[in-house]
């Protein structure tokens, strides 16, 4: 399976976008505005190799300003291009939408392939990067706000983060300006698997529907169903790792070397230290089958396919050998339109990345509140309720003449940290998004898949606010 993006994702999110509006009653001019990219700035700058130079072709657009900041990660792959960020800025702004996350929608991208540079080079780059963004206002924490995407992660952020702030002496809300930081550089608990949880709590509501499950011909609920993921990357890893906690069998894993399966299951740790000693996923004693491409991973045997790697994973041309019944877009755009829609035809459920994948945004909004409030969530009540919760229990045994054992009692009182209080912010927000997309779809009899719901709602928000906004001058 060739992993290299076509040019047409912008157009594959247009085409969901169109479809799916002809069930919204806004005018023509109006979803023409929200369809849109807003700003594409697309900008080269040089950096030093060895004894050279060289250019680096690097984009930054901001799809919608319905709200502000706009926010979205920034990819590093040398198959980037503007096309596909366009198309990653606009599926940002459903995603916000979707989950009431008050963002408009961006996404960056710089063209190198990571594993030909030093750190330093990386360094340099990443931050030549973000002057180039400050010189033209596309960063700032109430303008455009970066987090990490494929090919980068917290060592990158705090770059971002450290450029900005030296660029802008005495800006109290700095920190701010870019997401998916450590916790020690103002970073919040729970981010860096934010989108994996988030994508198995999606799967696991998905399944929870006993009517759709019986039209699928399965039984409710994780517990020993067969799951294969693509790509073992920050998403990927932790939505496996999450789906075997809440009791799921991993089959398969598949990464651009290829792809290890085995019925009974693998174990998720032992494939990660292999192919970190082995250089490869291939070869893993643990596995019963293997293939030498990622693309016939896919074509396994299970209930639910996690695409967590690229978009144009899954094509026309190899939609008939999916087996799976559910699959679960945890990356951005792996099923194309057509693919999609025979899958939904024969009867599948697709949830859809704008949704499944939102975990994401949802806790880098939790970082983004934390860094504008300077205070550590929970720091101000945790013991405040401790010691509520220590009195009424005390009561409680005075009154019954009952004691609870200190492990009960330590259960009951305690106050939240700020990890427990971002898992339950996800959480709470995966299962409710999930439910309005759920009804959106079973409200009209003529929309037959989850994504076309999605984009329903989503394109009423983005509609409210835009006509709320007016149009200036
Ligand atoms: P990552 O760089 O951490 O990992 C990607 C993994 O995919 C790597 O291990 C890579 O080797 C593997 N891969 C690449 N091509 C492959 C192929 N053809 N087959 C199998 N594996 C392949 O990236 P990530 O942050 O995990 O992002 C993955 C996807 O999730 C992207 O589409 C991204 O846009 C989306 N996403 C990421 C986040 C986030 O918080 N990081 C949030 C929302 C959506």
């Amino acid at each position: 399976m060739s992993s290299i993006p076509t040019t047409n994702f912008f157009n594959d999110v247009c085409s969901f976008f169109d479809h799916a509006s002809q069930f919204t009653n806004h005018s023509a001019g109006l979803l023409d505005q929200i369809k849109t990219c807003n700003s594409v700035y697309r900008f080269r700058f040089p950096i030093r190799k060895g004894n050279g130079v060289q250019v680096i072709d690097a984009w930054r657009v901001e799809h919608s300003h319905h709200m502000s900041p706009t926010k979205g990660g920034i990819r590093y792959s040398d198959m980037v291009n503007e096309d596909e960020v366009m198309a990653l800025a606009a599926l940002m702004t459903y995603k916000c939408a979707i989950v009431n996350v008050p963002f408009g929608g961006a996404k960056g991208g710089i063209k190198i392939n990571t594993k030909n540079y030093s750190v330093a080079e990386l360094e340099n780059i990443t931050r030549r990067y973000t002057v180039e963004l400050v010189k033209k206002n596309f960063i700032g924490p109430a303008i455009d706000v970066p987090a990490p995407d494929y090919g980068s992660g917290e060592r990158e952020m705090s770059w971002i983060a450290d450029t900005y702030n030296t660029m802008n002496p005495g800006q109290l809300d700095a920190m701010g300006c870019v997401t998916g930081k450590p916790i020690a550089l103002h970073g919040i608990h729970g981010r860096r698997e934010a989108t994996g949880r988030g994508v198995a709590l999606a799967i696991r509501e998905c399944m929870n529907v006993a009517e759709d499950m019986k039209a699928l011909g399965l039984t409710t609920g994780l517990v020993n169903k067969r799951v294969i993921v693509q790509g073992l990357g920050n998403v990927g890893y932790h939505t496996a790792k999450y789906l075997a906690e809440l009791g799921a069998i991993i089959v398969g894993l598949c990464e651009y070397e290829g792809a290890v399966y085995n019925e009974n299951g693998l174990d998720l740790e032992a494939v990660v230290a292999h192919r970190k000693e082995a250089g490869t996923i291939l070869g893993f004693a643990g596995a019963k089958k293997e293939f030498v491409t990622s693309g016939e991973g896919l074509e396994q045997e299970c209930d639910i396919l996690v695409p967590a790697a690229l978009e144009n994973q899954i094509l026309i041309t190899n939609i008939g050998r999916i087996k799976a019944k559910i699959i679960a877009e945890a990356a951005n755009g792996p099923t194309t339109p057509e693919a999609a829609a025979i899958f939904v035809k024969n009867g599948g459920i697709i949830i859809p990345d704008m949704y499944c994948n939102a975990g994401g945004v949802t806790v880098s909004y939790f970082e983004w509140l934390k860094n504008l409030s300077h205070v550590a969530f929970g720091r101000m009540d945790k013991r405040y309720e401790e010691n509520a919760n220590s009195n009424l229990v005390t009561m409680v045994e005075k009154m019954t003449g009952m004691n609870l054992t200190l492990e009960q009692r330590g259960l009951i009182v305690k106050g939240p940290s700020e990890l427990e209080l971002v898992n339950s912010g996800l959480e709470e927000t995966m299962v409710r998004s999930y439910h309005e997309i759920r009804e959106i779809k079973m409200s009209n009899k003529n929309i037959n898949d989850l994504r076309t719901a999605a984009f329903v709602g989503a394109i009423n928000k983005v509609a409210v606010s835009y006509m709320n906004m007016g149009i200036w001058p």
